[in-house]
């Protein structure tokens, strides 16, 4: 059978104050191949979500220094991990405060090994690059993945390699920001510390918009996040 191993493990931060929980679900990830990071309150998960560079957060809502609610708000405020809570909390509206807020699934305790897994394999599907038959199309934007064509108004953009892996991580993230970071490792394979890096994401989203956008000074796809990152507009015109 299958499991998740590749060759980059795929990182897993818990945020859970029970140690027996903690335990139970680091042993569960880690014999499936996630590379798992701890912490034992919402402190050490703020920071955690900064430190570890986690794929995906797993976030216990009753945490005994932070209200779940508000860890949420304070990761989203820089950044689009995908976050699955977890919580003893059967009430629906706690559910839709904390998606609400910016988390991506739910998992109610006590939950089973096999569920946790099946729900972090579909928010890391939903999170990984588009399939490759999938057509993106917000206004007048078009992205064919499974032919490598952009076309803008029906005409078609000629786009480098480069300005191409940066179009696909925004559209793989539409309406949501994408950190500066982030790019910088997903299209470059390099860290925010890469010496010309800002550079670098600067001039290709530069050239990228002198491509798409009908007015390049004054974009409505590619949003800039002021000290953040960029997002792709994903709302209709
Ligand atoms: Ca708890």
């Amino acid at each position: 059978m299958a499991t998740e191993q590749t060759a980059q493990a795929v990182r897993v931060l818990i945020v859970e104050d029970e140690p027996s929980i903690r335990r139970f679900l680091k042993a569960s990830l880690a014999s499936h191949g996630y590379a798992v990071f701890e912490a034992q309150d919402a402190q050490e998960g703020l920071e955690g979500s900064v430190s570890s560079h986690p794929d995906v957060i797993i976030l216990d809502l009753g945490l005994p220094d932070l209200d779940g609610l508000e860890v949420i708000t304070r990761i989203r405020v820089r950044s689009t991990t995908p976050i699955i809570i977890l919580s003893v909390r059967e009430d629906e509206s706690d559910k839709v405060m904390a998606l609400d807020a910016g988390a991506d699934d739910y998992l109610t305790k006590p939950f089973r090994e096999g569920e946790l897994l099946a729900r972090l394999r579909a928010v890391l599907r939903r999170f990984a690059l588009p399939e490759e038959a999938a057509v993106f199309r917000i206004g007048h934007l078009t992205v064919d993945f499974s032919r490598h064509l952009v076309h803008m108004k029906d005409q078609v953009v000629g786009l480098t390699p480069t300005e191409y892996e940066l179009l696909k991580v925004l559209v793989s993230h539409a309406g949501k920001v994408v950190t500066h970071r982030q790019l910088l490792r997903e299209v470059w394979n390099k860290t925010e510390d890469y010496e010309g890096g800002s550079h670098l994401l600067r001039v290709t989203v530069s050239n990228l918009r002198n491509k798409l956008e009908p007015q390049p000074e004054r974009p409505t796809y590619i949003l800039t996040e002021p000290g953040v990152g960029y997002r792709l507009h994903a709302d209709s015109f």
